[in-house]
């Protein structure tokens, strides 16, 4: 299993338990998460003899038991409901007098002949022979054993992703990985998915699907790590990642306006695939070519190292694809590497003096 993931340079480090160290430009984090223990004497004993935190998985093996559920929220219930098949009776243990599950499933289970919650009732211990036969609860400040042989926790879940990382990873206040909608985290190159990020559906449909978005948006991170790479040589291999992971795609139709002259200068861009062309007007008022553009090539730094207004207008020529810096980004580029801020500014000082009518 993975130990420990950490940033180097423009590579993520994975670090497994047998010391085995795996490099890579992107990560996706899918290491779902785990169940919250109860903590009581007789539950690490009995697990996998009675004690489950999966119902779909053990329920089978209690034909005709009598089981108990522990917990009062849609899990617990759920789960409980699908005991039902198998159990001759179902407790319901609860710390509170009030279930969280959603009323529909209170319904449906409480109402069931075989089911009887216990509440507000705590397990203090699990015991049996060897295998699970009882739990001891507290209910009124009095300890009550209740014959069980299969105990079913369901008091929470914890998601492990964040664990991986020592360095700063954005999570809610539950340990859930924060990501946007292509799943990147706060990590540049670091991706997560399924039951360990923030999301509304623990499912396997949105698992999938979610990791799905990621892949797809690593390929497409590792390309524009790789051109910037190539067009910024000096940069830090650091900054380098951090500014593919802010990077926006943008795609044109063959004809599209990219940039036109007089608009505000907002984002640098960097040619992906496809041809654009620079065109300014000429004396006869006709559009004049003043450059053309390819994969690798970059244009939109006139107007933000000046801060003034466009000065071309850019369109497609063919079916384009642009990686967009914002401002902040491209200022962040600069700034951090002197002969990148040089040679940024020698293209733009050239084209400037090209474009200048004489
Ligand atoms: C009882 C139960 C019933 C469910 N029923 C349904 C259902 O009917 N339909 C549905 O859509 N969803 C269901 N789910 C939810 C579904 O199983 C999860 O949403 C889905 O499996 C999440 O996928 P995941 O890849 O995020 O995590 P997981 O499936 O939990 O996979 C995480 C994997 O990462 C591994 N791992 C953890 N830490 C490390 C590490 N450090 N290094 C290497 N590997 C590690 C784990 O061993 C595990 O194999 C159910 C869940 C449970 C518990």
């Amino acid at each position: 299993p993975v130990k420990e993931i950490r940033s180097e340079g423009d590579r993520k480090i994975v670090t497994l338990h047998d010391g085995t160290e795996l490099s890579a430009y992107a990560v996706l984090v899918t290491v779902g998460g785990e169940p919250t223990k109860l903590g009581v004497v007789g539950e690490t004993e009995y697990h996998g003899r009675g004690v489950s935190y999966c119902a779909v998985c053990d329920g089978a093996f209690f034909k005709g038991a009598d089981l108990a559920v522990i917990g009062g929220g849609d899990s617990a219930f759920q789960e409980g409901l699908f005991l039902t098949r198998f159990a001759n009776k179902l407790y319901v243990v609860h710390r509170r007098n009030e279930f969280r599950a959603q009323a529909i499933l209170q319904d449906r289970l409480l109402k069931m002949e075989k089911v009887e919650p216990i509440t507000p009732a705590e397990v203090k211990e699990i015991g049996g022979n060897g295998d699970v036969k009882w739990i001891d609860i507290e209910r009124d400040g009095k300890i009550e054993r209740v014959n069980v042989e299969g105990v079913f926790v369901f008091i929470g879940f914890k998601p492990v992703g964040r664990y991986l990382f020592r360095e700063h990873i954005d999570h809610d206040k539950n340990g859930y990985l924060i990501t946007d909608q292509y799943m990147r985290t706060s990590i540049p190159g670091v991706y997560a998915a399924g039951d360990t990020r923030a999301q509304l559906a623990k499912q396997i449909t949105t698992a999938v699907g979610d990791a799905t978005t990621a892949v797809l948006h690593a390929e497409r991170y590792i390309e524009e790590l790789k051109d910037l790479e190539r067009a910024f040589p000096s940069e830090p291999k650091e900054v380098v990642a951090q500014t593919a992971s802010k990077a926006e795609l943008v795609v044109f139709a063959p004809d599209d306006i990219v940039l036109k002259a007089g608009d505000p200068a907002d984002r640098f861009y960097m040619v992906i695939k496809g041809e654009a062309e620079a065109t300014q007007r000429g004396p006869d008022g006709s559009q004049v070519v003043i450059n053309r553009f390819g994969p690798g090539d970059y244009f939109g730094e006139i107007g933000l190292l000046n801060d003034a207004p466009r000065k071309a207008t850019v369109r497609a020529k063919t079916s384009l694809e642009l990686m967009a810096l914002d401002r902040e980004t491209f200022a962040k580029l600069l700034r951090s590497s002197q002969a990148t801020e040089d040679e940024v500014r020698r293209v733009a000082a050239e084209r400037t003096r090209a474009a200048t009518p004489r």
